[in-house]
This record gives C-alpha cells, structure tokens and sequence, in this order.
C-alpha cells in the first residue's frame, strides 16, 4: 500500500492523536463484531434485542449468557498487530489516546496507557438496582461454543440482578467519558477511525467533530461505510494490515 506523503508528514508532526476504534479492530484477535456475534443460540436475535436493559429484565439468563459468551472470547483472545501498532504510537507522539466503542480489554492489554470506554466493559458489570460493581470469576467458563443460557449472580449487598457493565442502546454514554471524547476531538491533530460503522450515535459523531476542527481523519476499514466522505484519507485493508504497513512506512 502507497501512504499519501502528506498523511504521513502529518501524523509525524501531530502532538495529539486520538484513535477511535470499533468492533473491526479486534476482529482480527477472534472477537466477533457485532453482527457475527449474533450466532448459535443467538441467531434469531437483533443486537437490539439483546442489548436493551428491556431485555435483560425479561430474560436475564440469555442476555447475560450472550454476554458471558463475549466475555469468555475475550478473555481467550489475544491483542492484534493492530492493538500492538496503537499502543506503539505512544513512543512516537507527545500524546495519544484511545477512544473506544469495544466492551475487551484487548487496547490495555496491547500497552496503550490512556483508554476511553464509551461504551463500558464486559470486565465491570454492576448491580442493576443499586449500582454497586459485582467481581467476576477470573476464570474461563467452560460452556458450550455456540453459549448458553445463565442466569446473572445477585448482588451481595441488596440482593438485584447483576448486569453486563456495558451501555445498552437507550442508555446515556457515561458522562465523564463523553465529555473528555468530545474535547479531545476537537483538540487532536490526527484522528484515526479504525474498523466501526459509526453507525450508533452519539459515538459517531466523533469522527465529524474532529474533522469541523480541522483534524486529519484518516478512515481504516475493509468496506465503505457512511462517515469515508468526512475522512480525509481512506484506508482500504484490515486493521492489521493498514497500521502494520503504516508502523514499518513510519519506523514507530
Ligand atoms: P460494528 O459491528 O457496527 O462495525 C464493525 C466495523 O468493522 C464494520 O464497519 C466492518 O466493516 C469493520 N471491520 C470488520 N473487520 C475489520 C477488520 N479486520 N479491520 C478493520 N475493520 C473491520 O461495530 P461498531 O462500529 O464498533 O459499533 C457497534 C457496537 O458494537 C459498539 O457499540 C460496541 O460497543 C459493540 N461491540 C463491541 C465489540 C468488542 O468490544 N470487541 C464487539 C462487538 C460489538
Ligand atoms: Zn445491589
């Protein structure tokens, strides 16, 4: 792959970077996105049926078996040259955050320091009544490829269902995550928007703040998708594949 030579002289002389990632960027670490984890006991089901708290009060023991299935992948999974290649930047750029839609560790667990959850984790699930985080089994479960259903443990302090500690569809982005996403938007040099749809709003307005504030945003995805016109470069190619090939170009 040829890189523009003034995509790349801008990402050697930006001080601020932020990367915006989706679901793409661990599919190549075996997790799957949103539509392919929509398999197996689940492929009758919308995402929008199953990440709704609607859902999980009707049936919390397959909403939290979905999520106890995504769980387990993760916790398999290992971060990708494209997790790898993100983390590395921070050696070459004054500063660099990671601002995220995916519920995996696989960004910390690369090396990347500075980590923005828009939509929560997989790893710090929550009582549904009062809120306070439930501990995990560090554990792999062992449970049936295509999952199960389980029902959620009870929270030790009042008794409520424990949920996934993640942001549903018709719930707030949290506050403090959002605000610091936006701000850095509009004040990074370079922004990346790596392997998402950016079709669940808010969090896809991120790539236009960065670009109304005059920020190089250089799209990374296989397929088009309906943000490329407010990319100012468009990388065709996987995750790994574009910032492997971008990492060697630029020696980082
Ligand atoms: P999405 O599933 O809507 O879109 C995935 C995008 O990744 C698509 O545009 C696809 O073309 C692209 N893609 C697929 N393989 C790729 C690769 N190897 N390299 C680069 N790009 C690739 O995901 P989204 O935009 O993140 O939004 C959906 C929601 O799904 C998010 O809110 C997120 O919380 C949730 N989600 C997270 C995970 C995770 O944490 N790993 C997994 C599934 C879904
Ligand atoms: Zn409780």
């Amino acid at each position: 792959m040829k890189f523009d030579g003034q995509m790349l002289a801008s990402i050697a002389k930006a001080k601020q970077i932020a990367v915006f990632t989706g679901a793409g960027v661990s599919q190549e670490s075996g997790i799957p996105t949103f539509r392919d984890a929509l398999t197996g006991l689940w492929e009758n089901f919308a995402a929008e049926d199953l990440a709704t708290k609607r859902a999980f009060v009707q049936n919390p023991e397959l909403v939290w078996g979905w999520y106890e299935w995504r769980r387990s992948r993760v916790l398999q999974a290992q971060p990708n040259q494209a997790h790898l290649a993100i983390a590395a930047l921070e050696a070459f750029v004054p500063s660099v955050t990671v601002i995220t839609q995916n519920v995996d560790d696989l960004h910390e667990r690369a090396g990347s320091m500075d980590v923005i959850h828009l939509h929560g984790s997989l790893h710090h699930p929550r009582c549904i009544q009062c809120g306070k985080p439930h501990t995990l089994e560090t554990g792999i479960s062992d449970g049936p490829d295509g999952g199960r259903h389980i029902p959620p443990p009870l929270c030790t302090h009042c008794e409520g269902r424990v949920r996934p500690g993640v942001v549903w569809f018709g719930e707030d982005l949290p506050i403090n995550e959002w605000g610091r996403a936006q701000r850095l938007a509009r004040a990074c040099d370079v922004l990346f928007c790596i392997g998402t749809s950016s079709i669940v709003m808010p969090a896809a307005s991120i790539p236009r703040i960065a670009r109304e504030n005059r920020a190089c945003v250089i799209q990374i995805n296989p397929t088009p998708t309906s943000h490329d016109h407010q990319a100012s470069y468009v990388l065709r190619g996987t995750a790994c594949e574009v910032l492997s090939e971008l990492r060697e170009t630029m020696g980082w």
